[in-house]
């Protein structure tokens, strides 16, 4: 029997294994990778550094490095199959996208372990076994109706059929020629995609399935099963337009999904509760990789609302706590979400808006709270509390580095004196 050293045992194994292994510093310099792990990073890293797997990846998944920086322990598990959707030269739908998933494991202060498995197939099978459910699912409760129309790539309607006009209400012929997604009222308020956005991932993926409120032309709302199909020629120069299918779904769904909104709401304020709202972020989160519009968060926390509590007692605290959702939640766009993330502290995430705006939202809120009376014992009482905003871009696309920037300019306004909005171009002047 030859006697193999360990080195060579390990070396062997490196080899043979059936998923990417490499090693590396907290700043990404690659000291060992196996084949597989070269097969999976050579083509990503393109013109960049290969031998760096932040650099190699930067295009890919930006967030993997702020990731890596946001560890603090010594050791431990950084990241469990993070998913890197890899779009590889032209991103049409008849390649499938490709899907990494990378884990990290932080071995010692500078050295990380990690592993990239390409999982392009399950994520593949996972999306039609979603849109199988969805559908089966349609089949056995029933469908009141279905519409059917073609429209071209930009949105205007082509042809449509007559169970559109019964469905929705609008004439087709009146409609023909027009951008669909300037017809149908879709209520966007729970996060859902407009037509228009609908299309471009429709474009990317080759369909889209949606369901939701949508409005009929008598201003009366049914829950709608909105389905994009992209048409492609054969020579793939782009689409030549896209089938859209409207299907009138019965009522169960809608009962469920208003029952999903009570189950979504904080008991004491009305305000979303944190598990929608970390939903919520996840959700965005892809929109904002998908459609790459901005995506902006604030935080804010009460000022010295012990102090009230201890003063006025809890329940004179509770009331105040409502008043402030109150006063916040109207002020927000249609498609943000007002919550309370626990205590008296809330956020407001904001699909579209950017670090400008949300600054300017937050000034509103601020004014908001602080022009809030509520009358106990004989006396008014006031309270102000103090802002943080962050956007996704500048947290690399992390939803946790997202709220731990937020969080910081939150307390830095703390600092800063209390009831006023963290500046960052203030603090950086
Ligand atoms: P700061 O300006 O530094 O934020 O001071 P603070 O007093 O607001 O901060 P701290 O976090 O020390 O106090 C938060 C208080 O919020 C503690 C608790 O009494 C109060 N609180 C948390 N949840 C509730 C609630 O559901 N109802 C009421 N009435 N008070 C609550
Ligand atoms: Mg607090
Ligand atoms: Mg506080």
């Amino acid at each position: 029997m030859t006697e193999r050293s360990s080195e060579e045992q390990l070396l062997e194994f490196l080899y043979a294994c059936p998923v990417g292994l490499l090693e590396c510093d907290m700043a990404g310099e690659i000291g060992m990778m196996n084949p597989h792990a070269m097969q999976h990073l050579l083509p990503l890293a393109g013109p960049r550094d290969a031998g760096n797997l932040f650099s190699a990846l930067e295009q890919h998944a930006p967030e993997l490095r702020s990731i890596a920086a946001a560890f603090a322990p010594a050791t431990g598990r950084v990241c469990d199959g993070h998913r890197i959707f890899v779009e590889l030269g032209c991103a049409r739908r008849t390649t499938p996208r490709k899907v990494l998933a990378c884990t990290m494991v932080k071995l010692a202060p500078d050295r990380l372990m990690v592993t990239l498995t390409d999982i392009s197939q399950q994520v593949v099978q996972e999306q039609r076994l979603r849109q199988a459910d969805t559908w089966f699912a349609t089949l056995l409760n029933g469908i009141n109706d279905y519409a059917a129309l073609t429209v071209r790539p930009d949105g205007e309607v082509i042809t449509g059929d007559s169970g559109f006009t019964r469905q929705t209400g609008y004439d087709l012929a009146a409609v023909i020629g027009q951008k669909l997604g300037d017809v149908l009222k879709t209520d966007t308020t729970g996060g859902d995609l407009r037509l228009d956005e609908q299309l471009v991932v429709a474009e990317r993926d080759g369909w889209h399935l949606q369901e939701g409120w949508q409005q009929r032309a008598n201003g009366e709302r049914y829950w709608c099963q909105r389905l994009v199909v992209a048409r492609s020629r054969d020579d793939e120069t782009g689409p030549i337009g896209f089938s859209v299918i409207l299907r009138d779904v019965p009522r169960r769904e809608a009962a469920a999904e208003d029952l999903r909104r009570v189950l979504t709401r904080d008991h004491l304020t009305g305000a979303a509760n944190r598990r929608h709202f970390s939903h919520a972020m996840e959700r965005e989160q892809t929109r904002w990789r998908d459609l790459r519009h901005s995506l902006s968060l604030i935080m804010l926390d009460l000022d010295h609302f012990k102090a009230i509590n201890d003063t006025y007692g809890h329940p004179v605290g509770d009331i105040m706590l409502r008043r402030v959702a109150e006063a916040c939640a109207p002020l927000l766009p249609p498609r943000g979400v007002f919550a309370r993330l626990g205590g008296e502290e809330f956020a407001a995430l904001l699909p579209r808006y950017d670090g400008e705006q949300a600054i300017g939202l937050a000034e509103d809120l601020r004014a908001a709270i602080a022009a809030i009376e509520v009358e106990t014992a004989g006396t008014i009482l006031t309270l102000t509390a103090s802002f943080g905003c962050a956007t996704l871009d500048e947290a690399d696309g992390s939803i946790d580095a997202l709220i731990a920037l937020a969080d910081k300019r939150l307390y830095a306004a703390k600092r800063g004196g209390r009831n006023q909005v963290f500046q960052p171009q203030a603090a950086a002047a």
